[in-house]
């Protein structure tokens, strides 16, 4: 017999099966050796009293074992003979179009910047060490994408249920924790992810997919109109003279070639461009090739850093913290000020600030955390809306930023993010170091003498922010501050370091896709996907997209008839 109950009950007994096996048979009048299992498939923490809870759903086998799966499998057939789609970028969104375009029987060829993911990591420990950063290998150009070397979060603001099961589902099929089915806030840690993005590989090589790595994309190659296979459009009739895609030219940067100049290679099928937010070589050439770009609203501040045992005690209510049974607190704030959203995102409790950087002359900063949250510090980006229209009419920006904004009103937005992060790599002494502000010492406009210790490895310079950064956003992040500080006592302190600057949160433009067939609206053959084309924010909905572009580039090859 098998029976799902709603528990509330204390965070020891949800600590561990065998206090939950104990605390359902007081409940339910039944023997303990008599209940087999005790399957978790709801977790959340109710901490909005003095007393903390966990809620719980269950399903309690009795006298029988459970034969259920706890995750949806997946079959990935042979495709090795099968007609190739090409998928540039290793991300989440490229990762789950290859992975998805196997299941329908279509062979991925990825091709990726970066290097693999174990090597990448070395690359990521020079940035803090040597203060270096690799434009082809760092926190986020390599295998897994900006994903890989993350907190792991995944949690998404996505009501499709099924599809977030399913991309949970692959997760769990390639060796993250079962856990994340069931936490309401689920996450894998930067410690876990490796091992899972390195199966995922593995996955699609085995199924007869090819994975390029030190493989740069840098030009679409056209093959003239649609010869007949076209696309089709509302009415059921085809675009006429649409240019379109039939493959990418790609740079050769891999260990057996680097002893020669790049080699040009060419890989031919329709393309899946999942080529993330900082990939802003990729933005520059569409710009040029005349393929639709627009402008979209992003969201810029800084990381917040406390350490984790003050949001443990403001959190739990308690000057204990944590305790021995609960896991490392989370918060989470929104307000508006003067008509924008400021709002903390990101937050990764028990983890580090890391250097986010992807090129020369900036300083970006996010965070990360491992998979127990141990760390001393909890850190989460305090971000301001920003939209297109603030910047175009915007003096303060426009007047030090002519040139760029000038290059293209497309760009506006990453020009911005660009000159900010200019600007925090000369105020952070022309290195990594970051420039940084005590929270309580920037609400009030006055400089930090010191800052507090922090997670953040390549160093932190004291800074005045509320003085250099752009008004936009100091006004309403110093605003936001004091309405959080009212909600959370403790919150706003000179504990706290605010450390700048955090630019990279979402895509600055959108690579225009018809709604439909989510190929580009100009572009026959060409599926701007994730994070980087403006349709995903996060692993989960970039995951979520990258198969939803596999579904329509599938419909796309059965259609035509070349
Ligand atoms: C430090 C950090 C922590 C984060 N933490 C979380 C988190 O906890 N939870 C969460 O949901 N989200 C998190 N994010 C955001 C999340 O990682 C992204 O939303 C997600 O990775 C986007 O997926 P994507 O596949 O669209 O793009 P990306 O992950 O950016 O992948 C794009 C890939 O394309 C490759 N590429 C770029 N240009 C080319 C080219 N010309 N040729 C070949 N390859 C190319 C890049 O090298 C990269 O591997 C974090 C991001 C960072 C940087």
């Amino acid at each position: 017999m098998t029976e799902e109950l709603q528990l509330r009950v204390l965070p020891q007994v949800a600590a561990s099966e065998q206090a939950l096996r104990h605390y359902v048979a007081s409940e339910r009048g039944l023997r303990e050796n008599e209940i087999t299992r005790v399957r978790v498939l709801r977790r959340s923490i109710d901490a909005r009293q003095r007393t903390v809870y966990v809620n719980l759903k269950v399903r309690v086998y009795v006298n029988e074992q459970p034969t259920d799966d706890e995750y949806q499998h997946t079959d990935y057939p042979d495709v090795s003979q099968r007609p190739q789609v090409i998928v540039v970028g290793a991300g989440p969104g490229g990762l789950f179009a290859a992975l998805r375009l196997i299941e329908l029987g279509f062979r991925p060829v990825v091709i990726e910047r970066g290097k693999d993911v174990h090597e990448r990591k070395k690359d990521l420990a020079r940035i803090s060490r040597e203060q270096c950063v690799d434009p082809e290998s760092n926190y986020s150009f390599g295998e897994g994408g900006a994903g890989a070397y993350s907190d792991g979060k995944l949690y998404t603001r996505s009501k499709k249920r099924g599809s977030v099961e399913k991309v949970l589902s692959v997760f769990c099929q390639h060796g993250a924790s079962t856990a994340i089915m069931a936490d309401v806030h689920p996450h894998i840690g930067t410690d876990r992810l490796p091992r899972v993005i390195e199966n995922m590989r593995n996955t699609i090589i085995k199924a007869g997919g090819e994975v390029h790595f030190q493989t740069k994309m840098t030009r679409l190659i056209f093959g003239g109109g649609t010869s007949g296979g076209g696309l089709k459009v509302e009415g059921g009739g085809r675009l006429p003279d649409a240019p379109r895609v039939i493959g990418v030219a790609a740079e050769d940067y891999s260990p057996s070639t680097l002893h020669l100049p790049p080699s040009t290679r060419e890989f031919l099928g329709p393309v899946i461009l999942a080529t993330g937010h900082s990939a802003r070589d990729v933005y520059r050439y569409l710009t040029a090739s005349q393929v639709t770009l627009e402008p979209k609203g992003i969201a810029v501040g800084v990381r917040l850093e406390h350490p984790s045992e003050l949001i443990d005690q403001i959190q739990y209510h308690s000057k204990q913290g944590r305790g021995k049974y609960l896991p490392a607190a989370e918060y989470s704030f929104v307000t508006q000020v003067d008509g924008r959203g400021v709002y903390s995102f990101c937050m990764c409790p028990g983890g580090f600030v890391i250097p986010a950087a992807t090129g020369a002359e900036q300083v970006v900063v996010n965070g990360m955390s491992p998979s127990n949250r141990g760390g001393q510090w909890s850190n989460s980006g305090m971000v301001v809306e920003v939209r297109p229209e603030d910047i175009i009419i915007n003096e303060e920006f426009r007047m030090k930023n002519e040139e760029s904004v000038g290059e293209c009103e497309a760009l506006c937005m990453l020009a911005f993010q660009e000159q900010l992060e200019r600007d925090c790599w000369q105020q952070g002494n022309r290195r990594q170091t970051a420039p940084a502000q005590r929270m309580a010492d920037f609400v009030n406009g006055k400089l930090s003498y010191d800052l507090p210790r922090s997670s953040y490895a390549p160093g932190l310079l004291a800074s005045p922010l509320h003085f250099w950064l752009p008004q936009l956003i100091t006004r309403r992040l110093q605003q936001g501050f004091k309405v959080f500080g009212r909600q959370a006592h403790g919150f706003l302190t000179n504990d706290a370091t605010m450390i700048a600057v955090e630019t990279r949160m979402s895509a600055p433009v959108r690579i225009v896709r018809n709604a439909d067939t989510l190929m580009h609206v100009q572009v026959e053959g060409l599926f701007p996907c994730g994070e980087g084309a403006g349709y995903a924010g996060g692993i989960v909905s970039a995951a979520i997209d990258g198969e939803r572009c596999a579904d329509m580039c599938a419909l796309y090859m059965n259609s035509s008839p070349t």
